[in-house]
């Protein structure tokens, strides 16, 4: 793989590489320098439609291809993206500004890992069947949906875009899929990657452009049956209100607001260690970091200093840099949001206890988008810094002092992702995770994975479950055929 291929992006349809039909492109920026490095097409309906075509063409072969052969392809994309791990590494960073030991380390391993579980899972999808006794016999066949959309956002860009590809190609779809278009360089990748491992034309097609042109042309088009979707809440609500009339099913990753709850009785090196990750890990972009912890009363103060201590001694800096433990915030505009909503929180009277600012790192970042992990605390429940989604390395402090009191601040808020729970009392963890309002519960650990559980949220966190047989079954339609005795 050449980095020469960076420079100009085109979409990948039906097994070609082309460019947008109307010539129109978008900018594509290092977050880490703010240097522009190349151009990204900005597709708009008429390449949906091509893809569209060329999916439909494909879709009778594909579909009732044997999950055997299914596998064998998905099985080499996985083989393919370990031997160009360098090369993709290095795509995501340079669009994403993470750490490259991060992009190497969790990124393009698990984007490989969820090609290879869902070419082995198709391999064990099985039909069920009811019997009434000696009256009939019924068996729920399932079979792919047809031509289904697959729209993943720039924090974790082949790792999401792939969850979605994945099971959608295993159960026999022809996909539509397109990456943020903040982050587009590792998608394009793959589709050489999936050129090269034998994916039959048209079966996946890489539409590369933003919402309002690419992504809502998607999903008006009457020929998409389903829709995977993972962003913001606002978007979600966009996507929902034109996909529900016409009927469309739809999966709906939004955005989090993640409780992380810490009782005296924690496993407190174990705890401080977790809570430095769910709160910073990739720039606090991960959509199941812990952003407002809540600390028991008689271990605030305790907390609250080591935490300081070992916060201030993050590093923060080039990306490239082996010894940087934070990178880039993603583009400019995420940058000005962040820091908006530190001054947000400095107005509603939160203080700023370590963090806040902008940092411009000497060499080639210094024009890069760099914000230093910030704590804050001060602030009740109800305030916008605490209600709403930042989405960046910053963190709010609140106290509680009895179980009831730290369930309801836990719960006080419109999403409902993920929330960890940090106490030795086995009892009090699980008492405590039974109540919490959130599709994921993490008990003294913290973005443990399991690709078979179901992985979403309820509440604003979105509609439905993505993961195991979750996926595949939402990437297929059953047919229940009853059959008299
Ligand atoms: P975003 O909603 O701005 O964009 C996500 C994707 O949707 C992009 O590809 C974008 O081009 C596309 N898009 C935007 N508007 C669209 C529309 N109207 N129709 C069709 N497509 C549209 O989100 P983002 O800023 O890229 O990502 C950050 C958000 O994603 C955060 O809110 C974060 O919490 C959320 N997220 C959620 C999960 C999860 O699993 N729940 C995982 C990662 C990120």
């Amino acid at each position: 793989m050449n980095l020469s291929d960076y420079q100009h992006i085109q979409n990948f349809i039906d097994g070609e590489f082309v460019d947008p039909k109307s010539n129109a492109y978008l900018d594509n920026t290092n977050p880490a320098t703010g240097e522009v490095y190349g151009k990204i097409p900005n597709s708009n309906l008429a390449d949906v439609e091509n893809a569209v075509q060329a999916a439909q063409q494909a879709f009778q072969s594909w579909s009732t291809s044997t999950p055997e052969y299914r596998f064998k392809i998905l099985n080499r994309i996985a083989e393919l993206i370990d031997e160009n791990l360098d090369a993709l590494a290095l795509a995501e960073t340079t669009d994403n500004g993470k750490p490259l030991w991060l992009s190497k380390r969790v990124d393009i391993p698990r984007a490989s890992s969820n090609f290879r579980f869902f070419a082995t899972s198709i391999l064990h999808f099985a039909t069920e069947s009811h019997v009434m006794e000696d009256k009939a016999i019924n068996f729920t066949t399932r079979q792919a949906v047809g031509i289904v959309a697959c729209i993943s956002p720039w924090n974790l860009p082949l790792y999401l875009f792939t969850w979605k590809i994945a099971p959608a190609l295993a159960a026999g779809n022809c996909v539509l899929a397109k990456p943020s278009e903040v982050t587009p360089l590792s998608a394009f990748l793959l589709a050489k990657i999936c050129q090269e491992a034998g994916l039959p034309k048209g079966v996946l097609n890489i539409i590369h452009g933003d919402g309002a042109s690419c992504g809502s042309a998607m999903v008006a088009h009457p020929s998409i049956k389903a829709i995977s979707f993972t962003g913001s809440t606002r978007a979600g609500e966009n996507i929902a209100a034109i996909a529900a009339p016409k009927f469309k099913k739809l999966s709906l990753e939004l955005g989090g607001k993640n409780p992380n709850i810490i009782f005296a009785d924690c496993d407190w090196d174990k705890m401080m260690k977790t809570t430095l990750q769910s709160s910073f890990a990739n720039q606090g972009q991960i959509c199941l970091c812990g952003s407002r912890i809540l600390v028991e009363k008689k271990i605030y103060d305790k907390f609250k200093t080591e935490f300081v201590e070992k916060v201030k001694q993050l590093k923060v800096g080039d990306p490239l840099d082996e010894s940087s433990k934070q990178g880039a915030i993603v583009s400019k505009m995420h940058f000005q949001k962040i820091v908006d909503c530190i001054e947000l929180a400095k107005e509603e009277g939160g203080k700023i206890i370590v963090g806040g600012q902008a940092i411009s790192p000497a060499g080639r970042c210094t024009n890069g988008y760099f914000i230093s992990p910030t704590i804050i605390e001060g602030l009740g429940p109800n305030c916008k810094t605490n209600m709403e989604e930042i989405f960046g390395p910053v963190v709010t402090l609140q106290s509680f002092e009895t179980e009831e009191e730290a369930i309801a601040l836990a719960n006080n808020s419109t999403y409902g992702l993920a929330s960890t729970i940090w106490t030795q009392d086995i009892s009090k963890a699980n008492r405590t995770a039974l109540k919490m309002q959130s599709g994921i519960v993490w008990i003294n650990c913290w973005l443990l994975r399991d690709l078979r559980t179901p992985f979403g949220g309820i509440k604003n966190s979105g509609v439905g479950r993505e993961g195991g047989w979750d996926a595949l079954r939402f990437f297929t339609e059953a047919k229940n055929i009853c059959f008299e005795l």
